[in-house]
Order: structure tokens, then sequence, then C-alpha cells
């Protein structure tokens, strides 16, 4: 790359707008030469310097992007070792393994687990997020049998498992279009493998079972032509496995080292037989830069706390989760229904939504564009103020879908209610709860008024 920070900075706007979230053009540059930003952070670079910046500014990580339409994923272009110092950013994709020397009745299970397993929390939807298919058999005609299978069954990513070129052939003359992940190139089969993924445009996954080979295999494929690369350290021990995650996650951003400036796949499935043991060693994985990783099964018990902590460990801790601003129907309001507003903060909307729901009383719900704060916070930040509520108010469209002018505030900014008065004229506010488990009781109590 060559480019030093103050290169960089050279090319910038130099207005120190602050909107790429760092103070000034010069510490964006720092930060972008040392790979911890994000070019696409910056709105105001022109193409032209976006080109002439692509190097300097590529992720030490790449992204890959595994499968198409709405259900593809990215791994990778993260920045940073540890979430506290910036974000990560691509969250780890569980899979579930599926082989074609298994029942068809235990694949039609994990097929079926894998569907179902849908979870939404703070308006966060949470799943599987790949399906690998592995040529255990050695027969290529049955590899490309199941594969077409599961194709036909799930719009998931799709990893297929063979180490044999020509059952991986196979595979793709049904599955190619649906951009599958290749596994993998091998020392034994690189250059064709290699060639393969080459010729099909596909991304390749590249295991060895020391770093050494690794990094001698990846820089092979690289050379080849090839640069969506997803690497397996595959030891197959738990030990090795988690010592060289942190080794090649650590290569590539503190050294630069660029055969290891890809995303992992791991498979805590073929590590263990026993299930909890697997779980346990899928959240290690999760928690230390496993991109893809591999389980024998998707029951509730398992993925519901292994999402949970994708989500949090993927969550930016320096931006609140928020809704969108809008008003939200809670049980089918109609032109009577009671009018209330909140923050959008994703928290205090899904606590208060939840209580309007149990409420059993159709509402409205306002939700004010306060950068994610919750109800106090915002206040005391100057963001939840009549002015800004006003405005809400009187560009949503509220006052066409309800006939009465009454609108329920948080009791916790009583406070706003007289200035809010003068800012909507045509309105009543009303104080409602300081707590939203007051809310169900609030509402019976005010429907009836
Ligand atoms: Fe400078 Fe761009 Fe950051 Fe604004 S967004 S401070 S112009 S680098």
């Amino acid at each position: 790359m060559g480019l030093s920070g103050l290169d960089i900075f050279k090319k910038l706007p130099k207005t120190n707008c602050k909107e790429c979230g760092f103070p000034t053009c010069l510490a964006f540059a720092m930060k972008l030469a040392a790979g911890q930003a994000n070019l696409d952070d910056c709105p105001y670079v022109t193409d032209e310097v976006r080109a002439e910046l692509a190097e300097a500014a590529a992720p030490p990580i790449r992204g890959v992007t595994v499968g198409v339409g709405d259900e593809a994923f990215k791994v990778g272009e993260e920045l940073v070792l540890f979430r506290h110092e910036k974000t990560f950013f691509n969250p780890t994709v569980l899979g579930v393994l599926v082989s074609d020397d298994m029942e068809e009745a235990r694949v039609d299970q994990l097929l079926k687990q894998a569907k179902e397993c849908v979870h939404e929390r703070v308006g966060v939807i949470l799943k599987v997020g790949a399906v690998a298919v592995k040529c255990a058999s050695g027969d290529a005609g049955k590899f490309k049998a199941l594969v077409e299978k599961v194709k036909g069954a799930t719009s998931k990513p799709l990893i297929l498992m063979a180490e044999d070129v020509e059952a991986m052939k196979a595979a793709l003359e049904v599955a190619a279009d649906s951009r599958p992940l290749l596994y993998a190139a091998t020392e034994a089969n690189v250059e064709a493998m290699g060639a393969l993924a080459k010729e099909k445009d596909l991304p390749l996954a590249v295991k060895a079972d020391d770093l050494d080979k690794l990094a001698e295999l990846s820089e092979k494929l690289t050379g080849m032509g090839l640069k969506d690369l997803v690497l397996d350290p595959s030891p197959r021990t738990p030990r090795e496995t988690f010592k060289d995650l942190v080794a090649i996650r650590r290569a590539a951003l503190n050294q630069k080292f660029a055969p290891f400036g890809f995303p992992t796949i791991t498979f805590p499935c073929e590590e263990t037989d026993d299930e909890l043991y697997e779980t346990a060693l899928a959240a290690m994985y999760i928690c230390k830069y496993g991109g893809i990783v591999i389980l024998s099964h998707a029951e509730q018990w398992r993925m519901y706390p292994l999402l949970v902590l994708v989500l949090n460990i993927y969550t930016d801790p320096q931006r609140p989760m928020a809704v969108d601003s809008k008003f939200y129907e809670i049980g089918n309001p109609d032109e009577n229904s009671p009018v209330l507003v909140t923050t959008n903060f994703s928290l205090t909307y899904f606590i208060v939504s939840g209580e309007i729901e149990g409420s059993k009383i159709p509402a409205w719900l306002g939700v004010v564009d306060v950068d994610g704060q919750s109800v106090l916070t915002a206040w005391a930040a100057g963001k939840f103020v009549p002015e800004t509520i006003a405005k809400f108010i009187n560009t949503s469209g509220i006052a066409d879908k309800v006939k009465h002018r009454k609108l329920i505030i948080p009791g916790y900014v009583a406070q706003i209610s007289g200035e809010l008065e003068e800012e909507l004229p045509d309105w009543e506010i009303v104080i409602g709860t300081r707590e939203a488990a007051d809310i169900p009781a609030f509402l019976r109590q005010f429907s009836t008024t």
C-alpha cells in the first residue's frame, strides 16, 4: 500500500465535519492508514480519490460474500482485535452440517431446524445463516443429489464440502448459481480446486493443519488470482483452533500479513461428539474470530444463546440500538385509539410496545428520533424536547388517522407538558406513566374516560 496517514489526509476534504466518527480529517486519515477505519465512513470523498485510495483503504481482512439474494452473508472486513477499540462489523454466521452418509430423515430434520430457527430480538432477526453439505460418502453422484435436495429446500447460502475436485464439479452443476463457498483447497488439491473456484468465480475455503502451510496455500491461491478466500486452520482440537484463530487475526491486523487477511471458518461439530461441549466451543469461536461456525444441529436450546451472543458481540458499543422513527400500530388501532410518544431507543420501544400489546388496548405509538437514547437521557441531552416532539407529530400524519387530539407523553418528562401544549395548540397533552409496567392499567383507565 505505501500511503501514510499524511498522504491520505492530503486527499480528504479537510472540512473536519466529524461525520466519519472522528474529530478531524487528519484523525480519520491516520486510522485509515492503520487499517482501523473504513473509507466509506466519509461521505465526501470523490469517486476519483476513492479509487486512488482503494488499496490503502482496503480492510486488512477481506470481506467475502457467500450466497445470493436476501439470505447472502458477508464475513470479514474486521478492523480491530477487540470490540471496544471500534466495533466488529460482519457477524459470525452459524451454519448446520448435513452429509451424504446421513439417513434422509435426519437430513430433513436438520433442514427443518435450520428453517425454523428464527428469533427476533430488539428488532433484529437472528437465524441460522448457512447449510454446509458434506461429501462423506466419496460418491460424486450421491453428493450432487444431496446438494440438489438442500438447494431445493432452502435459500440459505451453501458451503459445499468435498476435497475431491470431481465431486465438487458435480455439485456445482446444480449449485454454482447460488454462489456457494467451496470447501476446501488443501495441499493435495490446491491447483485443481483453485482453478475450479477461479473458473466459476466462487469463494474458496483453504485448510491446512498448521499455520505455515495455511499461509503457503493462501499465497499460492492469491497468486492464481483468487481473491475471496476463507481460512480453516483445521487442527480439529479446540486448543489449537483457538490459538490459530487468534494468531491469524493478530497477523492480519497487527502485521498486515496478507496471506491471513481473510475471514475464518470453524467446525466445532467435528471437534467433539458431546453436544454441550460443542456448544461451548461454538461460543468460544464466536468470541474469538470465527467468521463461520458450523454446528451438528440447530436445536433451539443451543441456537438461541449462541445467536444472542453473536448479536451482543457484533453490536456497535458506541451506537445505541435504535428503531425507525415513525408511528407504530400496536394491535390494529383505529381513529379513537390512544396516541402515545416515546423515543427510538430499541429497548424503550420494545418495552413500551410490549406493555401496550399486553394491555390489549390498540394504540398508536409514535417513536421520535433522538439518536437511540432513552427518554430521560434524551430529555437531558435536549433531544426529547417540545420542539422535536411537535415537529414529529406535525409531520407524522397522525392527525389524519385519529379523530381526537390527546397525546400521551412519558411520565418522566411531565415537566415539558406546558411547553409542548404551546407547540401543539390543537392537542391536549396527557401525562402518562413513569414506568412502562404501569402502562396497561393506565391505558385501561384512559380508555374509559
Ligand atoms: Fe473529514 Fe470526511 Fe471525516 Fe468529514 S467525514 S471529518 S470530511 S474525513
